[in-house]
């Protein structure tokens, strides 16, 4: 380490060089050393994806303790949306941390929980009239959602879809589609949560009609809608594979829910926040969610999540019945205002859907060129790739994470996902300047040739 000079740690937010730039193989030896120490620290559970320390972000980069400038086209999972270190939540959450970090919502409130209520009800579709509450973390969102469609209901049944994710805590757990890794080896799971089938265009070959009647028909054969609190779903779904359901499938569901009494959740927390090109991807579909979950681009990175629904649904719950310690903590909520104003003023949603346009038209050009991208899929800045055997369909998950691994050492931050293992998702920060995307999908498509 003695002869490795320290790199100045740079600020982080917009004003960080927007380059891509490697000084050292991947890890380079500060971050070697970190890695050492997380192993050692860390429980082996709590893994990670890109082998670098990182030590500032912001734009489209990240760049870690070597010195190294990664472009980034994962946000941290859809979180740092608005751009990591953006200088108006900087700002808010230096100015509310002086004020005060604490009191509990649920002991003395304060006023930017209500404002962030307020903007919530306002944003999510529908203009009925809705209630919020808020929590730490999408699975606790997705939680306490179930908790109110069950208390509003008086049912307790719960359908979610093949392919779904909502969260590792136990209820979550049983929600989520896939074994490895999130559920295998932690049951038993909770009870009462049945799985229906997703509309999947590239493998079903289902109008959307079709599949909802599908899903319908599995719900009404092994369920009962007199026993059923909630379907709850993904509008676009994001660890399963950022599969988009065809044209018609959320609204025929949507409509069987109202004609039977029964709570449509929608799990927007990797979708939502200008994500897809609109505010939420509900808007896409033009359905209107009895309750939307939200979290990961809220609050520009702070710990946040939301249920926001139908008043009297929300309402539901008995006083004491929800909340936490945390839920709403002040600095979260300043910061989701900073966040949630910029979404707002700078119109988020439109340079969504312009990255959308490159990242679509880049990905469907090598798709032209190459049999193994069975997939392009996606909408706004929320778009996969997933990697086939151009013989068989089938899918390959060996490629696809040689490619991201190609990508990474190369300095590119690609995300995958799928029940297969075989997408590539790309969820740029909205903040990345188009040269940047464009570096990044060169890099992608180089590796391609080569891999
Ligand atoms: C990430 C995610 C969750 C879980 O959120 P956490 O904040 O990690 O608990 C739930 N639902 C969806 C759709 C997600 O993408």
């Amino acid at each position: 380490m003695s002869i490795i000079d320290t790199p100045a740690i740079p600020l982080g937010g917009p004003t960080l060089p927007q380059v891509r730039r490697l000084v050292t193989a991947l890890p380079g030896p500060r971050s070697e050393d970190m890695l050492a120490r997380k192993s050692a620290a860390v429980a082996s559970g709590v893994g990670h994806t890109v082998p670098v320390a990182a030590v500032a972000a912001g734009g489209g980069v990240v760049v870690d303790a070597d010195g190294n400038s990664l472009i980034d086209l994962g946000s941290g999972i859809a979180v740092t949306t608005v751009g990591n270190a953006h200088p108006a939540v900087v700002a808010a959450v230096q100015a509310q941390a002086a004020q005060f970090t604490h009191t509990c919502f649920m002991i003395s409130p304060y006023e930017s929980y209500i404002a962030v209520a307020e903007a919530l009800n306002r944003l999510t579709p529908g203009d009925h009239e809705k209630k919020s509450a808020l929590f730490n973390s999408g699975a606790e969102a997705v939680e306490n959602a179930v908790k109110i469609a069950r208390k509003h209901t008086g049912r307790q049944a719960v359908v979610a879809f093949d392919h779904a994710y909502h969260g590792r805590t136990n209820l979550t757990m049983a929600l989520t589609a896939k074994s490895m890794p999130y559920k295998s080896g932690f049951g038993p799971f909770a009870s009462e949560v049945y799985r229906a089938p997703m509309s999947y265009p590239y493998r079903d070959g289902l109008s959307g009609p079709d599949a909802a009647a599908k899903a319908i028909s599995v719900i009404e054969k092994q369920i009962g809608a007199d026993n059923l609190a909630a379907v709850l779903i993904e509008p676009i779904q994001g660890e399963g594979g950022f599969i988009v359901p065809a044209d018609g499938f959320l609204p025929a569901l949507a409509q069987w829910c109202r004609e039977n009494g029964v709570v449509f959740i929608a799990d927007e927390v990797q979708s939502g926040f200008a994500r897809t090109g609109a505010m939420f991807a509900s808007d896409l579909f033009g359905i209107v969610p009895d309750l939307v979950t939200t979290a990961k681009g809220i609050a520009g990175g702070l710990p946040l999540a939301a249920v926001t629904g139908r008043a009297e649904i929300m309402d539901a719950a008995h006083a004491g019945g929800l909340g936490g310690t945390y839920g709403g903590n002040p600095i979260a909520c300043a910061a989701a205002l900073a966040a949630i104003e910029v979404y707002e003023t700078e119109d988020l949603a439109g340079r969504a859907r312009d990255l959308g346009d490159i990242l679509q038209a880049r990905l469907r050009t090598l798709q032209e060129q190459d049999p193994r991208i069975g997939d392009v899929r996606g909408r706004g800045a929320m778009v996969a790739a997933e990697f086939v055997d151009p013989a068989t369909g089938a899918p390959d998950a060996a490629l696809t994470s040689a490619v991201a691994n190609a990508c990474l050492a190369e300095g590119v931050i690609v995300l995958t996902c799928g029940t297969y293992g075989n997408v590539i998702r790309f969820l740029p920060p909205l903040a990345i300047g188009d040269d940047l995307l464009n570096e990044g999908l060169d890099v992608l498509a180089s590796v391609l040739a080569t891999v």
